[in-house]
């Protein structure tokens, strides 16, 4: 069991519910300001006062690293503030189950009437010349410091509110949440989990009942409505909705397959409260959070994954749109989902084409952000290569795991998150050359992956070996690796019109070790000579 830390502030219940869980879990419980004021001997508000707030998060911080550090099971409450630290929140988010407790302002007064041992109810000199107003600049104290704190304390695996519910409850409810094993994408309060979940679509009906939705408008594509359609079924049996059936396929990512999801959301009466389920590939995924994103000027939706390439890259970071004919993906916004369901079991219909061209997008990811990733890939190549879905679960989980740290970073594509788009400079114009009906999308970044990596390698980023070992991967995974004479240099052309394009540079990502890149501004000349050396002819255009 990984460690679950109770993050909240002060009074919402955090040293009443943290013993009685760690009893029913049979794990030791450890209180982050207790162990702060038994190692250093000095009670909390005291070490405010000697030391000031910086020093005891600094202390803070160097604690909770250590106790996450540590192999064993167990609950930690953490003091009011140590998510507000960055660095604690991820840290945690990473290593154990973070639950936020919560209660109303009123509640947290009601419960935290002795102020002593509360530094941060301070302003005591306030306080002491104006005893009459006391609760209720205290209340005012409180809204502030939970407003200020809402971005922090939404960055979790999940909110339990204690007002009401009897500590007992509130300890299960604590252990269903911990035992779904979620992911979290921290962006504030527009946070999300990413599940892993099987079954019969029961979990996705769950997440809906949480939105409370007003409607559901289910977007999936006729393929998925045809093999998957029963599952569908079963997560819209209770909800209204409304289904929109997409014709499939690359060919159709256009303004018009949104626009018929306009109709339908539009037709159906839809009001904010509504939410966008995208049931399918990352075609579907991201037309149908384009559609939530501009419906009545954006609207919730959820996103569950039916294909490999949209389970690890496309259902999880927020980046939605379309197609236009000059070029992939040249229209869109960023919005992210609420919720991501990922289950395994509709791999099973895809078709093995489908299923390895999503693997490629393994390889990228593992290539810019974890090096044992690539380790593993290597050691079960055979097996995810055949679909073993014992051998995909693990890969699948950490691929999202890295893609998350990514986007935390880097929500909008500024910096690090144009890493991920290793092997799709060279991947987008071969699709565009093809008429998007040559290659499916992660078969071209499979052949973009290797190019990239050998242009890397000829510019001096790349070495050769690194290149040569992400080739051999691909090829065992029964992706192609290369084109046909003169495709590659044809397709050229339509590098021009990449959406990474700055002036006259492109910017690529480069990788320097497994697992390690940094992207690079390359002029489109200096790149075109590192092709023309492998090709010796010039490209077109
Ligand atoms: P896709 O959605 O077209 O799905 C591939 C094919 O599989 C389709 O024919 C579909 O009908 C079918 N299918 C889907 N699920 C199935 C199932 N369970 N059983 C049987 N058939 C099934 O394509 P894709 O490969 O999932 O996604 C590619 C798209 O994702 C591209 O448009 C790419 O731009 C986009 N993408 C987006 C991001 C992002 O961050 N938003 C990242 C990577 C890729």
């Amino acid at each position: 069991m990984r460690p679950l830390v109770l993050s909240g502030f002060m009074g919402v219940g955090k040293s009443t519910v943290g013993p009685r869980l760690a009893a029913r879990l049979a794990v030791p419980f450890v209180d982050t300001d207790d162990l702060i004021a038994r190692e250093a001997g000095a009670s909390v508000p005291d070490l405010w006062r000697r030391d000031g707030e910086a020093a005891f998060r600094a202390r803070e911080r160097e604690l909770i690293a250590r106790l996450l550090a540590e192999p064993t099971a167990q609950v930690i409450a953490f003091g009011g503030g140590a998510v507000t630290q960055r660095e604690v929140r991820h840290l945690a988010l990473e290593q154990a189950t973070l639950v936020t407790l919560t209660a109303s302002a009123e509640t947290i007064l009601a419960r935290t009437s002795d102020i002593s041992a509360r530094p941060n109810l301070g302003v005591p000199t306030v306080l002491a010349a104006e005893p009459g107003d006391m609760p209720a600049r205290r209340l005012t104290r409180i809204e502030d410091l939970l407003a200020s704190r809402a971005d922090a304390y939404a960055e979790c695996h999940g909110a339990v509110a204690t007002d009401r519910a009897d500590p007992d409850a509130t300890v299960a409810s604590i252990q269903a949440l911990a035992a779904r094993d979620a992911m979290v994408v921290p962006l504030g309060l527009r946070s999300y989990v990413i599940e892993m979940a099987t079954g019969d679509g029961g979990r996705v009906a769950e997440v809906l009942a949480e939105a409370d939705p007003s409607h559901v408008i289910a977007v999936t594509d006729a393929n998925v409505a045809r093999l998957r359609g029963q599952a569908l079924d079963a997560i819209l049996a209770k909800v209204r909705h409304t289904k929109v059936t997409l014709p499939p396929g690359e060919m159709h990512k256009t303004l018009a397959s949104v626009s018929l999801v306009w109709d339908a959301a539009l037709g159906a009466g839809i009001d904010r409260r509504a939410v966008v389920l995208a049931f399918g590939g990352g075609v579907v995924g991201d037309m149908a959070g384009f559609a939530a994103a501009t419906l009545l000027r954006g609207i919730r939706f959820v996103q569950v994954p039916t294909t490999l390439l949209s389970m690890v890259d496309a259902s999880v970071g927020g980046k939605t749109g379309f197609d236009h004919p000059l070029g992939k993906n040249l229209l869109g916004a960023f919005h992210q989902p609420r919720a991501v369901v990922i289950d395994l079991d509709h791999l099973a219909t895809l078709p093995a084409r489908e299923r390895t061209a999503g693997l490629a997008e393994v390889v990228k990811i593992a290539l810019v952000a974890d090096g044992e990733l690539l380790d593993a890939m290597e050691r079960t190549a055979p097996a995810l290569a055949a679909g073993d879905p014992a051998a995909l679960a693990p890969i699948v989980r950490r691929a999202v795991a890295a893609k998350v740290r990514i986007v935390r970073d880097d929500e909008q594509e500024l910096g690090a998150r144009a890493l991920l788009n290793l092997g799709h400079t060279v991947g987008h114009a071969l699709e565009a050359y093809g008429g998007y009906a040559r290659y499916l999308h992660g078969e071209a970044v499979a052949i973009g992956t290797v190019e990239e990596l050998r242009i890397g390698t000829r510019l001096g980023h790349t070495p050769a070996a690194l290149a040569e070992r992400a080739h051999t991967l691909l090829a065992r995974l029964g992706l192609p690796t290369e084109t046909a004479a003169g495709e590659l240099t044809s397709a050229w052309a339509f590098v021009a019109t990449d959406k990474k394009r700055v002036g006259t540079a492109i910017r690529l990502p480069v990788v320097t070790a497994a697992g390690t890149a940094h992207v690079e501004r390359v002029e489109l000349d200096a790149a075109r000579k590192a092709l023309d050396a492998r090709y010796g002819a010039g490209p077109a255009g």
